[in-house]
Parts: structure tokens; C-alpha cells; sequence
């Protein structure tokens, strides 16, 4: 995807690209392949790729979002920050939370957002699971790409959610039939399923927008070894 592809596409979002934004995503990318001949970030380097798979697909969030009007964001499984340095560039008003089981890349991140100027991030080294038991009803939005099936993926965020707020994940082709349990016991629907394909390449995504219905039972996150042996 080159730049004017990546522009008009993201603009179909309704994400206007300041030439700001856009030399953060530069200098992002430059970060990106640097640091992950260091240490392992991403599979993905060639500039046009990167565009498209990791810096248009984080975007695509904004599908079922208006970002504008959300205040907290929180990242989990951030990896080497996709989506949530992409929605802080692109949304600088966001008050930004990365969480990542893996230190070496918290610490990327860190030099990301001091790179880039980023302000109002903290970038935290934990299990989400973990890090959702003392963070409970915290952000306005939490999200997820390519962390864990959904039904592993709502115990370890929907805690984390404002009662009536949204967790949003990622997908490529997901079976929310699998998750109804989860849904349920964890207080919350399904409002959206949006289905499409990337563009260039036409992979198949699937975003799924949940809202917390109601407070996550005090139970909720059990530890990672019972989520593992007995997910809902
Ligand atoms: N979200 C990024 C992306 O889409 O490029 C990274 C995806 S990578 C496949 C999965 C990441 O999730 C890894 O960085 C891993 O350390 C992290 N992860 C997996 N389970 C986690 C958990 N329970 N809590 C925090 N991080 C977790």
C-alpha cells in the first residue's frame, strides 16, 4: 500500500492523516524494522506491507468506533504497539494504556513513544489477565488484535471495560458462537460483526464490537492456568 493508497483508504474511515501523523507513522516504521533486527517485533517490514497489514488494519477499528468521542483506550497483547500506537498517532487525545506479557517489547514501546512525542501512553508489563484484576472498569474502549480466541480474549479484557463501554477485537475469521458462554457469564452482547476484506491482498477480518452490559462478576479474570484448563 503506498502512501496516497494509504491516505484515500484511511480516509474512507473518516481518519484525516495530518502531515504530522504521517511522519510519526514514518518514523514508526523506521523504529519498527530497526529494533526488530534486535529483537523479534514483527514478521512484517517491507514498507508497503507494514502500511497495510499493521498500520491500516489497527486503523480499521475506526469501522465501528468514533475515536473523537472516546476519552481511555487500552491496548492488550500490544505486541510492537498494533493497534494502539496507530490509534494514539492517528487520535492524539487518547489517554493510551499498552500491556504486553513480553518486557522487550513494553521497552520498544517506550522508545517509540518518546521517539515520537507520544504523551498520555503507559506502556505496562504484565499479563492482561493480571493487570485487569486491580485495573477494573478503567477505560472507555479496550481493544485486541491477534491475542487469543474471543472467549479468552473477553475474560482477560471485559473487566477492564466501563460498565456500558466497548471492547473491540480484531479478527480474522472468528465463530462468536463459541464465545455465547463467555458473552454471558461476563455481562455482555454483541453490537456489532463487521466483516470485510483487507484491501490489496483481500484477507478476510472480522471486528467485533461487545459492550459491558453490566459489572463483571467479582470472579472474573480467574488465573492464566484455570483460563487455559477451563475456558468459559
Ligand atoms: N497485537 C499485536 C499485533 O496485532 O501485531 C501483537 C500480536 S502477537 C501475535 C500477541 C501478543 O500478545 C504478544 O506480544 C504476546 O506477548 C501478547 N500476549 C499474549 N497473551 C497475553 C496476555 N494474556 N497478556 C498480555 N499480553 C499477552
Amino acid at each position: 500500500m503506498d502512501r496516497q493508497l494509504f491516505i484515500d483508504e484511511v480516509k474512507k474511515l473518516n481518519v484525516d492523516l495530518t502531515e504530522k501523523m504521517l511522519e510519526q507513522l514514518n518514523r514508526y516504521y523506521e523504529l519498527l524494522v530497526e529494533w526488530n533486527s534486535k529483537i523479534n517485533l514483527t514478521a512484517i517490514t517491507e514498507k508497503h506491507e507494514v502500511y497495510l497489514k499493521h498500520f491500516y488494519d489497527s486503523l480499521t477499528l475506526c469501522k465501528v468506533i468514533d475515536l473523537n468521542s472516546e476519552e481511555s483506550l487500552c491496548d492488550i497483547g500490544t505486541g510492537a504497539g498494533f493497534p494502539g500506537i496507530v490509534l494514539k498517532i492517528c487520535f492524539p487525545h487518547l489517554r493510551l494504556t499498552l500491556v504486553d506479557a513480553l518486557n522487550k517489547r513494553i521497552n520498544f514501546l517506550k522508545l517509540v513513544c518518546e521517539e515520537l512525542g507520544l504523551d498520555n501512553v503507559e506502556c505496562i508489563h504484565a499479563r492482561a489477565e493480571e493487570y485487569a484484576l486491580k485495573n477494573r472498569d478503567l477505560f472507555d474502549i479496550v481493544t485486541a488484535r491477534a491475542v487469543a480466541p474471543l472467549n479468552i480474549l473477553l475474560e482477560y479484557s471485559i473487566p477492564l471495560v466501563k460498565v456500558s463501554k466497548y471492547f473491540i477485537a480484531l479478527k480474522g475469521i472468528e465463530d462468536i458462537n463459541e464465545s455465547k458462554n463467555a458473552l454471558k457469564i461476563l455481562n455482555c452482547n454483541i453490537i456489532t460483526e463487521e466483516k470485510f476484506l483487507l484491501p490489496i491482498e483481500g484477507s478476510n477480518r472480522t471486528i467485533i464490537k461487545i459492550e459491558k452490559a453490566g459489572n463483571t462478576p467479582g470472579k472474573y479474570p480467574r488465573r492464566f492456568a484455570e483460563i487455559k484448563k477451563k475456558p468459559l
